[in-house]
């Protein structure tokens, strides 16, 4: 360490990135919240933000799409209809696939600066959207197009074409300790 603040960039090659490839997965709580903020960040430099959300927790909103209607973004939740226990398990890959082609025409149509989707990795790690398809489209995004992707046990393949991989681990969680979901914590 010296006293004296540095005068010259410390890594002058850096370059910039005309958009980036996030991911947030693991199995600790985090992922979404983290794209949340994101998402508060973009809105707060003008850019247009879509949300595809691929899998719902009920029929009603969370607290982050109230807000993220509040603030303009574009919203999709649609994983209506498909859910975990869904007894009909062609129907459910049906619906993935259609969230799937709305993410493709928000993605392609290059109106959005960013988008997220939430919750993508489990359609592709069940097989209900196909990955290769799925990696094609993110790579082929217009120049600008920044992307968040959340969710449990990222394919690698996913990982290996995101700039930015985040896994959040569980150290502890109150449901361990058999409390339930919490309103402005939770959703
Ligand atoms: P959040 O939306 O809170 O950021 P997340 O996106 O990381 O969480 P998901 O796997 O999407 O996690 O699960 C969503 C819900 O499950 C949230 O209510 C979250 O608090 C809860 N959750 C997340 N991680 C855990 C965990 N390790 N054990 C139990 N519940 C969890
Ligand atoms: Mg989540």
């Amino acid at each position: 360490m010296t006293d004296v603040p540095p005068t010259d960039d410390p890594i002058p090659e850096l370059r910039r990135a005309p958009s980036l490839v996030l991911v947030n997965t693991g199995d600790g709580k985090g992922k979404s919240t983290a794209a949340m903020g994101v998402m508060i960040r973009a809105v707060a430099r003008g850019w247009k933000v879509a949300v595809i959300q691929f899998l719902k927790s009920g029929d009603w909103a969370t607290g982050e799409q109230k807000t993220a209607e509040r603030l303009g973004v574009d919203w999709w939740a649609i994983g209506d209809g498909f859910t975990w226990d869904s007894d009909d398990l062609d129907e459910s890959a049906a619906i993935a696939q259609e969230a799937w082609n709305k993410a493709t025409d928000v993605i392609s149509s290059g109106e959005y600066s960013l988008v997220i989707l939430d919750e993508v990795t489990y359609p592709l790690i069940w097989g209900w959207v196909d990955l290769d398809e799925a990696l094609a489209v993110i790579e082929a995004r217009p120049d600008h197009v920044n992307l968040v992707l959340t969710g449990r046990d990222a394919p690698i393949q996913l990982v290996e074409v995101a700039d930015t991989v985040t896994e959040m681990r569980n150290v502890k969680h109150a449901f361990e300790q058999g409390v339930r979901a919490k309103k402005g914590i939770d959703f």
